[in-house]
């Protein structure tokens, strides 16, 4: 999605992932195919573009170290450095007095126990790096869980969660530009199933101080970071409307995919402008939107009826162009405009609910 807007402005694009046919490597120009770690073929990658941006938080920090010596990494590696690490992120997070929910440093058995001790169950232990959507994470309901938590970690660094009961998850998607100036989409409503992203709406039934709260929160994570490029801020929004950050996301997010369809300019272009060294975008919307993730298991009994979504006329079809349908992997999405948000998200669960009736 990234590189459709690049190219729309006349952009030519130049992608570098382990992988072949990808959804980037299907719209750029030239696609690199190298492991990250394969620091000849990041050089050679990064002598042959002006500016590199990334779109995945897991690519190595080494690897945009290395591409940094070369061209303008935006955002910088620092940022991607600290969002890919939970432990560095909360840490990032407490120490400028950003709102998050307890959390505990782990690395030995001893270290959890403690830490369920004075945190209290039900609680959630993390992986510190490589996880998202849920992928290395525990839930612990009574200390009885304890020992097989621990050992589910296979030796790595985690991060302690009190498990929080909140009203709803929101996001802000934000972006900042080379000069500092800033700007958002307001704050997104986010319904998750099996720890994934399920539906998006925006803007969120919220009241406007969670609103006001949220986007400052948002202006002043970019500006600590100094972020040049879009970044998502997760929240917990608690039943006394207490906002608690859950997570960064350091580019364009799954929350703000209805940009593309809902907004003047979506959160790739924001992408595009800001690490091009261009004025941001008006972020307007033209109406109320809802998304709906399309995952792998629609296609369990075959190739969902694309005609049954299409029926409904004020519903957009994104599909990625991923080969190969998995359960849980997220293949493409469904956005809906309408008068309110309500009816948006109403329609945009009944079109996904038709591609398998
Ligand atoms: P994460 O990968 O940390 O964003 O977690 C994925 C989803 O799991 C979140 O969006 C929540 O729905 C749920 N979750 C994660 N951490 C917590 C927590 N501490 N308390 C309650 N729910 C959580």
């Amino acid at each position: 999605m990234f590189t459709i807007a690049a190219r729309r402005m006349g952009y030519r694009v130049h992608t570098f992932s382990p992988e072949s046919d990808t959804p980037t490597g299907q719209v750029a120009d030239t696609e690199i195919k190298a492991d990250y770690e394969d620091l000849d073929a990041v050089r050679d990658f990064a002598k042959n573009v002006d500016v590199i941006t990334f779109e995945f938080e897991n690519v190595p920090f080494a690897t945009v170290e290395e591409a940094e010596k070369f061209v303008p990494v935006r955002p910088r590696g620092e940022v991607l450095h600290v969002a890919q690490n939970r432990l560095r992120e909360k840490n990032f997070l407490e120490e400028n007095n950003f709102p998050v929910t307890s959390f505990r440093h782990i690395k030995t058995l001893k270290d959890l126990q403690k830490a369920v001790e004075e945190i209290g169950t039900p609680c959630v232990l993390k992986t510190a790096g490589f996880g998202y959507d849920g992928k290395g994470q525990t839930k612990i309901k009574n200390i009885k869980d304890i020992k097989k938590a621990f050992d589910n970690l296979d030796g790595n660094e985690a991060v302690l969660e009190a498990f929080v009961d909140f009203e709803k998850e929101v996001s802000v998607v934000a972006a900042r530009d080379l000069q500092g100036n800033f700007a958002h989409y307001g704050v997104i409503e986010n319904a998750h199933a099996n720890h994934i992203l399920d539906v998006s709406l925006a803007p969120a039934i919220v009241s406007n101080k969670t609103q006001k709260e949220a986007v400052e929160i948002a202006h002043e994570v970019l500006t600590k970071l100094e972020v040049v490029g879009v970044l998502c801020i997760e929240f917990f929004l608690m039943k006394d409307e207490k906002l608690l950050v859950n997570e960064l996301a350091p580019r364009p997010h799954n929350s703000g995919h209805l940009t593309v369809d809902a907004c003047v300019t979506s959160q790739f272009e924001q992408q595009l402008r800001a690490v091009c060294g261009f004025d941001l975008g008006a972020t307007g919307f033209y109406k109320p939107a809802a998304m709906a993730n399309l995952l792998g298991d629609l296609w369990k009994n075959g190739e969902p009826n694309w005609q049954n979504a299409l029926e409904f006329p004020n519903v957009k079809l994104h599909l990625y162009g991923k080969a190969e349908a998995r359960s849980g992997r997220k293949m493409g999405h469904l956005t809906a405009l309408a008068d309110s948000v309500e009816r948006a998200a109403a329609t945009v669960c009944k079109a996904r609910n038709a591609l398998i009736s």
